[in-house]
């Protein structure tokens, strides 16, 4: 999937690394009991500690470190039984210790993996380098009062992971899927909410490009980008900028840009020498975090199945394709969904049922697979006409669609409409034959040895008796009565 720019002067290759915080799911925050709720009132949730107040001292929030632990655990890193907390020095108003408590060179989590599931039903590996634990800034406010920029220190202290991938990346639509598939894994663990609009997720982008087979060049970092859409949009503008850099004889030096969504641009913010000096040193409020085997087993026991474990059984044990098994695992009320459906029957069957006419009811009703316009098992009950002969699977699509608009049950709608599946000889015979009368050139086409006029015909007969025949068996009536 990787993707080539072609340049004037050759191919070139995108190489890219993603950064991205996840804000931990826990009542409190990182370092205090304050409540870590989305949308409060300003500064209603901010501890002493969250707004550093002289002599305040942080205790560690044994919750966010399971949930960090458990994060490592999901992406199949390496959990390190000793790490440290740093003090990040930075002036900003929003920031009131002048420091922020984060890992660096010590951090929670070590190297690990995710794996991209592409449209083909291949894999791809993109490596974890580390997951580290650290607090989020307060917030400023500019828009308030036209003179002054207030303060909000209700995010102040919560716990943030930030998951800093390996430079695998090679296109937009892999960090696309990157993205969704880390988002996924946080999900099903519940230690991240994924909301990118509120911020609980947010990315800073790494982005260099090279001739292919070369060694890595210096990349540029987009910060801040809080949808996937804009992350790939901001990719694909910094790889082409660079390109058009290096083509017009250029370097590119490292910097950090920023991204504007209106113009689908980036601009530069700073450049290296500008750079933070941030004096990292161990903060020494805190002791290191040492994590004993047990507390490290005792959470890897407590891990649900996986996006990659379920996908792997859906191929396993239902036989699905790898691309169906990828898209119904994506989220665990999907698979569940998937699994209701599929229970006792034709598995193939209720993935395409869940991912074709399901999904585009979904989209079209605006509602949720919580909420959805047909329950799992009336969708099952469906399937099951279908299996029997009841109905066809052409007036099942219809009986669905009257299922989403009545909320009715798909037997009811079958017998208030009329839509049983006519498989009586007789009357199928007698459709045949007022077709076959009505259609001579046809049949004599089909006689001289076209056989594509065949489909044609069983279109006229399914036609005659509003769709309702059998398939199987007008095609087997029809080339009987012609002598095929
Ligand atoms: P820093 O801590 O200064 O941000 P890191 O070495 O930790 O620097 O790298 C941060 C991110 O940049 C990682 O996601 C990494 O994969 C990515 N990265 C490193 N080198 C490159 C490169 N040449 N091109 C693109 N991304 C890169
Ligand atoms: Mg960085």
């Amino acid at each position: 999937m990787s993707a080539v720019i072609e340049g004037r002067s050759g191919p070139w290759e995108m190489v890219i690394g993603l950064e991205v915080h996840a804000q931990v799911v826990s009542r409190a925050k990182l370092f205090s009991g304050a409540a870590t709720d989305f949308g409060a009132e300003p500064n209603t949730q901010v501890s002493m500690v969250d707004a550093a107040m002289p002599g305040m001292l942080p205790v560690i929030n044994r919750a966010c470190v399971e949930q960090a632990v458990r994060t490592g655990l999901g992406l199949k890193a390496e959990i390190n039984p000793v790490s440290v907390f740093d003090r990040k020095n930075y002036f900003y108003p929003d920031l009131p210790a002048g420091y922020q408590i984060s890992q660096y060179g010590r951090p929670l989590v070590g190297k690990g993996r995710v794996l991209l599931d592409l449209p083909d039903g291949a894999t791809r590996e993109v490596g974890i380098t580390r997951l580290h634990l650290e607090q989020d800034a307060g917030k400023s406010l500019h828009d308030q009062h036209p003179a002054k920029t207030y303060v909000d220190l209700n995010r102040s202290g919560v716990a943030l992971m930030e998951i800093v991938s390996e430079p695998d990346l090679r296109s937009s639509e892999e960090a696309g899927l990157y993205l969704r598939k880390l988002r996924s894994i946080l999900r099903y663990l519940g230690t991240c909410d994924g909301n990118m609009e509120q911020g609980s997720l947010r990315c800073d982008i790494n982005v260099s490009v090279r001739r292919p087979g070369e060694a890595y060049r210096t990349r540029c970092e987009v910060k801040n980008v809080n949808s996937i859409r804009f992350v790939q949009q901001a990719i694909d503008y910094e790889a082409r900028r660079q390109v058009e850099v290096y083509e017009g004889g250029g370097t590119v030096g490292q910097e950090t840009r920023l991204f504007d969504s209106g113009r689908g641009a980036t601009r530069p913010m700073r450049t290296k020498e500008h750079a933070h000096d941030y004096r990292y040193f161990p903060d020494p409020d805190l002791v290191p975090l040492v994590l004993s085997e047990e507390f490290i087993a005792g959470l890897r026991e407590g891990l649900p199945e996986l996006p990659d474990e379920k996908k792997a059984r859906f191929v396993g044990a239902y036989g699905l394709p790898p691309y169906d098994a990828g898209v119904l695992v994506a989220d665990q009320e999907t698979a569940a969904f998937f699994e209701t459906v599929a229970k006792g029957r034709d598995a193939k069957q209720a993935a395409n049922w869940v991912m074709g006419d399901f999904f585009a009811a979904l989209n079209r009703t605006g509602r949720t697979i919580d909420d959805p316009p047909v329950s799992a098992a009336a969708l099952g009950r469906l399937i099951d006409l279908v299996a029997d002969g009841t109905v066809s699977g052409r007036i099942a699509k219809e009986v669905f669609e009257a299922m989403v608009e009545t909320g009715k049950e798909a037997a009811a709608i079958v017998e208030e409409k009329g839509l049983r599946q006519v498989s009586d000889t007789g009357a199928i015979e007698a459709a045949v034959d007022r077709v076959i009368a009505a259609n001579p050139g046809q049949v004599a086409l089909f006689k001289a040895g076209n056989p594509k006029v065949l489909g044609w015909l069983v279109g006229q007969v399914m036609k005659a008796t509003g769709g309702k025949a059998n398939p199987k068996m007008v095609n087997e009536i029809l080339r009987q009565k012609m002598g095929a």
